[in-house]
């Protein structure tokens, strides 16, 4: 080779090499790179910094010295293992790796292992190592809370389905004594005592309803979902018959495109279905003849149903309350209710892990939107 042509290469080496020193100190993780036997022959200053080494007492040390006593032997195996088929990955994906300070001490660390050649007959191998301390902790934190929320959510519904269930017996007590009383005394008494009877037994039917309904949401919850393939089409046809009276009565019509079949818990989507077709035959304005309409789509494995109907519509403001437990925009005079049902559709629907949402125009109609997965998995289903 011409001297200059090697001039020239020594000089690009230089200037490489000492790119290669700068990258190699600013890095934010630690960088040990060892030979084929193992012993580290450069280290960088976050190396120090982790191991609270000096890179002096590292030097020609075999790298097991960074690796906690326990396991410098499966280190040592995974070492040989790596020399004979060297390509950049992540170390030991799946295991906890640890490094091992100065002190005695320990930390968590992540590794990942990429080959350098240095010459013809040998591979050196450099060690990205980070400290992963704080990620581990706040994974921890995060587990912890995620459990926290969960034993609470299981002990609130545990607590509405209880309390519900156990409020039931007395109530009926109370109901049917109130409406003896309103049936025996009635004009034998004053007018107010009259009146007084009719509250309480408006009163306690009331609260009948309320606890019905609170016990038919904590079971929508808790209850475990039996997955088969739900023909929607005929599910609908159920519930339209079902409805039958109450259509006929606000001169209703309710159609339906062809609907699919999917894996869900029949009962519940029944509920779901129910739920949204009824309000779109209840919420229409006093001249209006409700129309209500059934369709389907299916797009990113997901089937989204529709129920559109041409009703009063909802206000903007109020559409993301009318979801929660007992939540209700109308008088039960005009609208007769007690505002569970779109929270049971809502805890059915997230249950069998689809989303259910509002979009209306007030004065013109409403439609409900739920998705349901393409091929819900027992393991998926909530
Ligand atoms: P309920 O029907 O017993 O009132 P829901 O939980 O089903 O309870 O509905 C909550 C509220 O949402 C209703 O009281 C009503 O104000 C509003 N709403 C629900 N569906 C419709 C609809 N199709 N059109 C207009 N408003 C609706």
């Amino acid at each position: 080779m011409p001297t200059r042509e090697k001039g020239v290469r020594r000089q690009r080496k230089v200037v490489s090499e000492h790119q290669f020193r700068g990258l190699l100190e600013s890095a934010p993780d630690g960088v040990v790179i060892v030979d084929a036997a193992g012993l580290i022959q450069i280290v960088n200053r976050q190396t120090e910094v982790l191991f609270g080494y000096p890179r002096a007492e590292l030097l020609g040390q075999p790298v097991e010295v960074l690796v906690p006593e326990r396991l410098r032997e499966r280190h040592v195996s995974h070492r040989a293992r790596y020399q004979a088929d060297p390509q950049t990955r992540p170390l030991g994906t799946g295991v906890e790796l640890f490094g091992l300070r100065r002190d005695g001490s320990e930390f968590p660390v992540e590794i990942s292992l990429s080959p350098m050649a240095r010459d013809h007959c040998e591979t050196l191998i450099i060690s990205n190592i980070r400290d992963i301390t704080a990620r581990k902790l706040a994974d921890a934190r995060l587990r912890e809370v995620a459990a926290d929320l969960a034993r609470s959510n299981a002990e609130l519904e545990h607590f509405a389905y209880v309390a519900s269930h156990d409020l039931q017996e007395p109530l009926r007590m109370v109901a049917s004594f109130t409406q003896l009383l309103a049936r025996r005394y009635r004009g034998r008494l004053d007018e107010d005592a009259d009146e007084f009877i009719g509250f309480a037994v408006d009163g306690a039917r009331r609260m009948q309803e309320l606890i019905n309904d609170l016990l038919t949401y904590s079971r929508a919850g808790t209850q475990a979902l039996q997955l088969t393939t739900v023909d929607i089409g005929q599910l609908v046809d159920r519930v339209v018959s079902d409805l039958a009276p109450a259509i006929a009565e606000a001169g209703a019509s309710v159609t339906r495109d062809t609907l699919p079949g999917v894996t869900g818990d029949a009962t519940q989507l029944r509920q779901v279905f129910q739920n949204l077709i009824a309000n779109g035959i209840k919420f229409h304005g006093p001249n209006e003849t409700p129309r209500v309409h059934i369709s389907q789509r299916q797009a990113h494995g997901a089937w989204t149903f529709s129920v559109t109907d041409n009703g009063i519509g909802i206000e903007p403001q109020y559409q993301e309350r009318i979801f929660a437990l007992f939540q209700r925009l109308h008088t039960r005079a005009d609208y007769p209710g007690t505002g569970i049902g779109l929270a049971i559709c809502k805890k059915i629907v997230e249950r069998h892990r689809g989303q259910l949402c509002v979009e209306s125009e007030p004065g013109r109609g409403t439609t409900f939107r739920f998705t349901l997965p393409v091929g819900l998995d027992e393991k998926e289903a909530l």
